[in-house]
């Protein structure tokens, strides 16, 4: 909760909700086509898209090379597209680079391939401390990184949306597409965590 200087705000919730009623009365939004929405990218949308991309791309090397280059297309590929999905780019960790994502002004995020943002990456001190002083961050977060890794944080904006492709972690290898699906996490796409060995 953020405190205005004239008082307390309201909690998002409450002032979406108070949006969402006047956008009503004037009949710009239908509030059955907006319920429809949240619960298909609540439901039906999640990160398990993205997990399919990611295992794609690990195991598939054409594909990952047409995912580093359009992220979009190659995740249409996957028949994974819509709303805020419109301009995806995705960035590989590397045991050298490790990418993170943040929106500095609200919560752009990639929907088709990571469902609904969590609570955490809309909290204001994620959004202003990751731009600052990502290290540290991302340690708070549970995610050390030796001093030689580079970190480079990526802003999502209405423009570029960022998926990262997460390093696959070693001692994997024998396992097929399907069985390192269940193992790639959102945190591991948004570059707040690695993805880890069964
Ligand atoms: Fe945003």
């Amino acid at each position: 909760m953020t405190a205005s200087g004239s008082g307390e705000r309201l909690p998002a919730a409450l002032r979406t909700e108070a949006l969402e009623q006047l956008l009503t009365e004037r009949g710009l939004i239908d509030p059955k086509v907006m319920d429809g929405l949240i619960t298909e990218y609540e439901t039906n949308v999640g990160p398990l898209n993205g997990a399919k991309v990611v295992a794609r791309a690990w195991t598939d090397p054409e594909y990952r090379r047409r995912l580093l280059d359009d992220g979009t297309a190659a995740i249409k590929e996957l028949g994974f597209m819509g709303r805020q999905g419109e301009h995806i780019v995705v960035v590989e960790n590397t045991a050298t680079t490790h990418n993170v994502v943040v929106c500095t002004l609200c919560s752009c995020y990639p929907w088709p391939v990571l469902g609904l943002p969590p609570s955490w990456y809309k909290d204001p001190a994620y959004r202003a401390r990751m731009v600052k002083e990502p290290r540290t961050v991302l340690s708070e977060m549970g995610l050390e990184l030796p001093d030689g890794v580079r970190i480079i944080v990526r802003d999502s904006t209405s423009e570029v949306r960022w998926l990262v492709l997460p390093e696959r972690p070693a001692g994997t290898e024998h396992l097929s597409e399907e069985q390192l699906v269940p193992l790639v996490t959102r945190e591991a796409m948004v570059g707040v965590a690695k993805v880890k060995a069964p």
